[in-house]
Parts: C-alpha cells; sequence; structure tokens
C-alpha cells in the first residue's frame, strides 16, 4: 500500500533516484518512497562482496567515480571517502599488452619507434593521410581511419568495435566518434578529471548512507507496474526505468546493448595486473575482463585467489538489462515521440537517468542531472507552498 499523502516517488534505487530521495528527505524535509524492481540498491553502480573471497566485485562493470564538477565532487564526498585510485585501461592485441588510449607509449610499442611528444601529431597525421580515401567520412571505419590512419584503427578499433556492436565498423555512422585523441605524453590515467577515486568502504557502503535519512523509505523487488495503479494524483514520481516500458510500448522498443558476465575465482594471486584488460581482437569473444581487486590496491593482496570477470556484449532482447543505448536517428526520433507522449499523459512522471533520458550518462553527470532536477523540484515546490 501506498501512502495517501505520499508526496514523492521514486523509481530506481540506483544513483539518480538516490541522489533526488536524498535531497528531496534532506533538504524539503519530505518523505519519500524509492522503489526498485532489483533486489538490491545501488543500480548499475553496485558492488558486493564475495563470501568465499573477500574481494569487492562490482555486479555490472567496474565503476570508478571521476569528474571535474565541483559542485558533484563536493555532493558526493559527503556519503563516502574516495580512495586516490587512478584507473589505467591495458589492451591486448596480437599476444601484446598496450596502454589505452593511444598515447606516445602505445605508439612507440605498436610502430616499434621512438617518438617524442613533438612528433607524435605530425607522425600521427602522416599516417591518417596515407590511408584516408578523401572526402567525406560515410562510416565508422573511414571515419577512424581518416583520424588515426589504418594500422591503429585495424589493430585497436575494428575488432572491438565489431564485438561491442556486433557491427562490422564499415555498417555503423560516423558520427559515433567525434574525435579519437591521440596522446602526445607517457600519460596513461584512462580519466583526465581532476578528480578520481574508489568509494573507499564500497558503493553499497556509499548507496547506505545516501539513503540513510529517515524520511527516506527504499522497498527493493518492487516494480513500478506493481503499484502504477495507485499513485496518490498529487504524487510526483521521479522515474529511471526504461521510457519505452512506461509508455507501454505505443511506438515499439527502444534498441539497447546488453552485456553479460562470466565470473570465476582464479588460484592467482594476481591474475591481469590491472583492473580492465581490454581484448581488441575479434578472435576472443569478450570485449575485456575486470579483475576488481586491483580497484583497491590500498587493501593489499586479499589472499591468494582473485575474481576476474569477462564481459561479452550483445543485443538487449526481452527480459535483458539494457545497458547501452543504440543512438541511431531512429531511436532518437522514437525517446523523442515517447517524450511527447509522457508530456501529454502523464504530466506528474518526470522521467531521467541512464534508462529514462535514453541516454548514456557518467556517475558524475548523473548526479549533476539528479542535483539540477532538484532545484527544479524545489523551486515548484516553495511555489506550491506560497499558492
Ligand atoms: C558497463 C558500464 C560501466 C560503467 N562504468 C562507469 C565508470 O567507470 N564511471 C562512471 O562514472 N560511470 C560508469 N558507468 C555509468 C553508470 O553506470 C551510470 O552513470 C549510472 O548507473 C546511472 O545511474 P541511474 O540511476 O541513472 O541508472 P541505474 O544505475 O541503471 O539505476 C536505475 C534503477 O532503476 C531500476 N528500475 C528500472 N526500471 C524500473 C521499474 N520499472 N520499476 C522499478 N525499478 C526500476 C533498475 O533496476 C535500476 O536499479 C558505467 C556504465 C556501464 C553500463
Amino acid at each position: 500500500m501506498l501512502p495517501r499523502d505520499l508526496k514523492y516517488l521514486v523509481v530506481g534505487a540506483g544513483l539518480w533516484g538516490g541522489v533526488l530521495a536524498e535531497r528531496i528527505a534532506s533538504a524539503l524535509g519530505e518523505r519519500v518512497l524509492v522503489i526498485d524492481r532489483r533486489a538490491h540498491t545501488g543500480g548499475n553502480c553496485r558492488s558486493f562482496i564475495d563470501p568465499d573471497t573477500g574481494i569487492e566485485c562490482h555486479a555490472y562493470g567496474t565503476h570508478v567515480f571521476h569528474t571535474a564538477i565541483p559542485r558533484v565532487w563536493e555532493y558526493v564526498s559527503r556519503f563516502t571517502r574516495f580512495t586516490p585510485y587512478r584507473h589505467k585501461v591495458l589492451t591486448e592485441h596480437r599476444g601484446r599488452v598496450y596502454p589505452m588510449p593511444v598515447g606516445l607509449a602505445a605508439v612507440n610499442m605498436f610502430y616499434g619507434l621512438n617518438l617524442r611528444p613533438y612528433e607524435v601529431d605530425g607522425f600521427i597525421r602522416r599516417e591518417a593521410a596515407a590511408s584516408a580515401g578523401g572526402g567525406e567520412p560515410a562510416n565508422l571505419e573511414e571515419k577512424a581511419v581518416s583520424l588515426v590512419g589504418r594500422p591503429l584503427y585495424e589493430a585497436f578499433i575494428k575488432g572491438y568495435t565489431r564485438k561491442q556492436w556486433e557491427k562490422d565498423p564499415g555498417e555503423l555512422p560516423p558520427d559515433i566518434i567525434t574525435r579519437l585523441p591521440v596522446r602526445a605524453d607517457y600519460n596513461t590515467d584512462y580519466f583526465s578529471d581532476p578528480w578520481q577515486g574508489m568509494p573507499e568502504r564500497g558503493y553499497a557502503a556509499m548507496f547506505d548512507a545516501l539513503f540513510r535519512n529517515p524520511l527516506i523509505e527504499v522497498r527493493t523487488g518492487l516494480a513500478y507496474a506493481d503499484i502504477a495503479g495507485n499513485i496518490p494524483p498529487a504524487c510526483t514520481v521521479l522515474y529511471s526505468g526504461p521510457l519505452d516500458e512506461l509508455c507501454g510500448y505505443a511506438f515499439g522498443a527502444l534498441e539497447w546493448r546488453a552485456l553479460r558476465f562470466e565470473r570465476d575465482i582464479l588460484p592467482y594471486r594476481d591474475a591481469q595486473g590491472t583492473a580492465v584488460l581490454n581484448q581488441a581482437d575479434v578472435e576472443i569473444p569478450w570485449t575485456r575482463s575486470h579483475e576488481f581487486k586491483h580497484l583497491h590496491p590500498e587493501r593489499g593482496p586479499q589472499g591468494n585467489r582473485t575474481i576476474v570477470a569477462r564481459e561479452y556484449s550483445h543485443a538487449c532482447l526481452k527480459g535483458d538489462e539494457p545497458y547501452y543505448p543504440v543512438n541511431t536517428p531512429e531511436n532518437q526520433s522514437l525517446q523523442g515521440r515517447y517524450r511527447a507522449l509522457l508530456a501529454e499523459k502523464m504530466p506528474r512522471v518526470v522521467p531521467g537517468g541512464r534508462l529514462g533520458g535514453y541516454r548514456y550518462l557518467d556517475m558524475d553527470k548523473t548526479v549533476d542531472e539528479a542535483l539540477d532536477l532538484f532545484e527544479t523540484l524545489r523551486a515548484r515546490a516553495s511555489g506550491e507552498n506560497c499558492a
């Protein structure tokens, strides 16, 4: 049963819903009910301690917090301390391992050169000019080749892209990528944001802190459809589920990519030497593997065993968990139609987050957007109180 005077219902106990619930409870002093159809809070950021090894695993793939937005860093730091972890990603290609994104170390290793920083740009431009066909690139392959040249494209982009999208890059639109920066130094940090790190006690503890306010009630294992008919008319619904599902798939399904993880406990103290190892070659069916203990070097070796999860990408079918939106003009126009339908038929439902917005959003952008939306809700609430 839902309280008849409920003013705020948050659908989805992920980061977007969590920030909104916390703000409504702490800054407006209002009760808020949060539901999630999964059995846990945290959404895709969820981490848990593996009972066999004590290693913290990320249930939906490695999540590293990073941001350049001061208010977001200040906000999330209220709920956890962060370790100074700096994320590195390596890519295996034909039995050799290169640092990613492509920078001076990767270029020099790949070509067997010893270029200096001031020589890299010119070198890549000559490589690109030697490979490009001239004219406007018509697809992702032509675009990538025009940016970095064919050898780097064939090594690091072609196979990985094919595995990720199950399509040849020649069949994908060119605007999936706008730039492929090749770094002209030996910095191998994956992210360049000034604030980066891992929640010291894990994401689960961070979400527990986010939901700690007694004005917040969290009910897991409960889907929106189960209660949609009982929502009080004056209740604002902040919805971070899929848009098409909310609208009963009236215009058809939005397209998503899904992921599958195969997790193994291995009898090694260290199996791959880093948290994330990409597999660039198409013959290896997984796109990357995650060795979670490397996300927390401050915890020491964490025993003589390790956990590695291999990540496989596939089309999202009914019943699969959606991960990445497929950003085609058709899907964008479909989501526009769903938004218009929602505004007309369900004006008190506000969609957002990665599913409700049908966009890939990093965690910091998710927090930023939720904070913006909260300011709109606060202004509306103070208008209603004055009226
Ligand atoms: C593989 C992968 C790796 C990533 N790595 C990073 C990273 O390293 N750094 C970073 O900044 N970002 C990363 N992200 C992005 C990050 O996951 C998102 O920013 C974040 O999860 C968005 O939060 P959200 O609340 O919008 O969505 P979610 O976390 O998906 O939460 C939405 C919740 O709503 C629930 N829900 C959906 N529909 C319903 C319904 N009808 N009824 C009830 N509940 C419902 C879902 O069960 C889910 O728990 C990654 C994303 C992916 C896919």
